[in-house]
């Protein structure tokens, strides 16, 4: 007879790639939620991209307070 709430390995999808995961425990799946490095790295990057766009919009989008070179005299 097999216990109820036994942890049994966990299936689940990269969010990179889609590949099927099975995750078996930390020391085995290190980039869980993810298949591998690549696929995590690849997700950040896309993670960090996004912010550095939005960043760069409100730049735009901001007026430029003390300006470095003003030529104002
Ligand atoms: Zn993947």
């Amino acid at each position: 007879m097999k216990e109820a709430g036994e942890a049994g390995p966990i299936e689940t999808r990269c969010p990179s790639c889609g590949a099927t995961v099975v995750y078996r425990g930390l020391d085995n799946n290190a980039f869980f939620p993810f298949c591998s490095k690549r696929c995590q790295l690849v997700d950040l990057d896309k993670w960090f991209e996004e912010e550095h766009r939005i960043q760069s919009e409100l730049k735009d989008a901001g007026g430029r307070d003390g300006g470095g070179n003003g030529t104002t005299s």
